[in-house]
Parts: structure tokens; C-alpha cells; sequence
């Protein structure tokens, strides 16, 4: 089951350029940034209530966030929903007939696991389901 829209990404070309825009113009503060090597791209958090915003910055011309940014330009990438069982509800997408990029759970940011479906099943909107990884010692 799906519990709350976890993050929104936008896909940027410098996050350094880009952060005059959160921290400047809307006053935010960078929670952190990170770089995810699976996805090929590095990462700055913004935390706004009970979400996130995530700006991505690909590391490399292969990074989907690079792809994205050649036919697009910048702008929003993604959203995210947090759910607590990525494989039920990629079983539930699939069984509906979206078209899965991910068949199962990669690491993603922030420590926690993430499955993507692709844009053409949603109506134009990259979805990802991202879950958090439970630690064996709270
Ligand atoms: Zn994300």
C-alpha cells in the first residue's frame, strides 16, 4: 500500500547552480547531498515538512538523469511514493500491465530502496515506490 508522497525530483544540470534558487529565493536549507552511483547521479535534499525535494545532477553522460536532460531540459524528473512492500506493489503494477523498470528494489538515496515504472505507463510521469530499509538495531 502506498503511504505518502515521500520526494519529488527535478532533474538539474548543477546543483551548484541550482541551490541559489532553494536556499536564496525560497530560503530552504540543503539537508545533505549524496551521490548514488547506481542511478548515476548526485544528490541534494531539501526537506519540506513530511517531503523531500530532490535535485539531481547526473554524474556522467550515461546517467538517466543526462538522457533526461537532453530531451527535456530541466524541470520535475520524478515522484515518489513511499510504501513499506516495493515488491507488492511492483507485482500489482505488473499484473496490471505498467511496464516496470525496475523488476525489483535497487538502493536508492537516503539508505532506502527504490523501483521505478516507467513513464509511458504513467501517463507521462516517471513513479518511483521507495521504502525504507528497516535496520536490524533501532
Ligand atoms: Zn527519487
Amino acid at each position: 500500500m502506498l503511504k505518502k508522497i515521500d520526494h519529488l525530483g527535478f532533474a538539474v544540470h548543477s546543483i551548484d547552480k541550482a541551490r541559489f534558487f532553494y536556499e536564496t529565493v525560497l530560503g530552504l536549507t540543503c539537508d545533505g547531498e549524496e551521490t548514488v552511483d547506481s542511478q548515476r547521479v548526485r544528490i541534494a535534499f531539501y526537506r519540506i515538512g513530511e517531503i523531500h525535494l530532490e535535485l539531481l545532477e547526473p554524474t556522467d553522460r550515461e546517467s538517466p538523469v543526462a538522457k533526461f536532460l537532453e530531451k527535456n531540459g530541466e524541470g520535475i524528473h520524478h515522484i515518489a511514493y513511499a510504501t513499506d512492500d516495493i515488491p507488492a506493489q511492483l507485482n500489482r503494477a505488473a499484473e496490471a500491465g505498467a511496464r516496470l523498470i525496475n523488476e525489483n528494489p535497487v538502493q536508492g538515496a537516503g539508505g532506502k530502496l527504490v523501483a521505478f515504472l516507467h513513464p509511458k505507463s504513467s501517463n507521462g510521469v516517471l513513479t518511483e515506490f521507495c521504502q525504507k530499509i528497516e535496520k536490524d538495531n533501532p
